[in-house]
């Protein structure tokens, strides 16, 4: 296998040395912006919406792209060509560079912007198909008004201690509840409920990142004429719910068949949560940015 390449401010280097300051206010401080997009097939699912989101991020936090957004499209398909990839998982990070050891951003005179691409490791299939465990931690998520969850920074330390949180109890995933005792999602993906056939999930304000993975399965949804609604609720409905399910970028759709010892449902992945999983992986196999052929990226 040929070595794999990472996209480094402009050029591809090896892994060895992709390297950054330790002087990179990303590295200090996670002050940055960042995005984990997949292709599947050759396609790149829902490109530009990552592209916006990172947009979006970066500019709330005042920092500047050195690239424009068609560039860095382009960059993150020529990083999965370079590596020789139709399916990957894709991590783009743009952090504010290097500047001196005080915290003002001002010092940092240049943005460094980042793509790896790497084939998937992907949750074992069983977990599919048996579904997983969750459970509430005590960390809740920071409050909107503080640090809007719609920014996907650096600082990702709020999702880290309840990934802490999770991995001392034993399960691979967590509720998270906000500054109100409000579900809100869990460590890096969106949860939904579906009782009596119709679908909740938690609106943006409430604390949850808008996922990409969540907005398709809300399309998909409503497409297929379920009631599909962004509600506030609590764990009292997450535990009477007869599915619930996370979406991700990482994680697709997975069932959730106990929530704090309480059993979903039958105890097994809904019915509902394997057909939208189903039409979501229909979905991403055909619908995307392709990868290899950018003739059909025009318009
Ligand atoms: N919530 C958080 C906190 C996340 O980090 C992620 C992963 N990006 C998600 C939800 C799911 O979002 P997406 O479907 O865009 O991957």
């Amino acid at each position: 296998m040929s070595e794999q390449l990472i996209f480094m401010n402009g050029e591809f280097v090896t892994k060895e040395n992709a390297k950054v300051s330790v002087y990179d206010h990303g590295f200090l401080y996670g002050d940055g912006v960042f995005e984990g997009i997949r292709a599947y097939n050759g396609n790149v699912f829902r490109l530009n919406e990552h592209l916006v989101r990172l947009y979006d991020s970066a500019k709330s936090i005042l920092l500047e792209m050195p690239f424009s957004k068609e560039e860095m499209s382009e960059i993150v398909l020529e990083t999965l060509r370079k590596n020789n990839l139709s399916d990957a998982y894709i991590r783009l990070v743009v952090s504010r560079g290097p500047g001196n050891l005080g915290l003002d951003p001002f010092s940092c005179k240049q943005p460094n912007v980042i793509v790896i691409a790497e084939s998937l490791a992907l949750f074992p299939k069983e977990l599919y198909e048996s579904g997983i465990e969750i459970v509430t931690v005590a960390s809740r998520r920071n409050r909107s008004d503080v640090l809007s969850p719609k920014v996907k920074s650096l600082n990702y330390l709020n999702n880290i201690l309840v990934k802490i949180e999770a991995g001392l109890a034993g399960v691979p995933e967590a509720l998270m509840l906000n500054d109100q005792g409000y579900v809100a999602e869990g460590s890096a993906d969106n949860i939904f409920i579906i009782r009596d056939k119709k679908i909740l999930t938690p609106p943006g304000y409430v604390g949850a990142l808008e996922g990409i993975t969540r907005n398709a399965i809300i399309e998909i949804a409503r497409k297929k004429g379920y009631s599909m609604e962004e509600a506030v609720f609590t764990r009292h409905d997450v535990y009477v719910a007869d599915e619930v399910f996370l979406t991700g970028t990482a994680a697709e759709v997975i069932a959730v068949v106990k929530v704090d010892g309480r059993s979903i449902g039958t105890g097994k992945p809904g019915e509902i949560t394997n057909e939208l999983l189903q039409s979501f992986r229909d979905l991403v196999v055909s619908d995307g940015i392709k990868v290899y052929d950018p003739k059909l990226n025009v318009g």
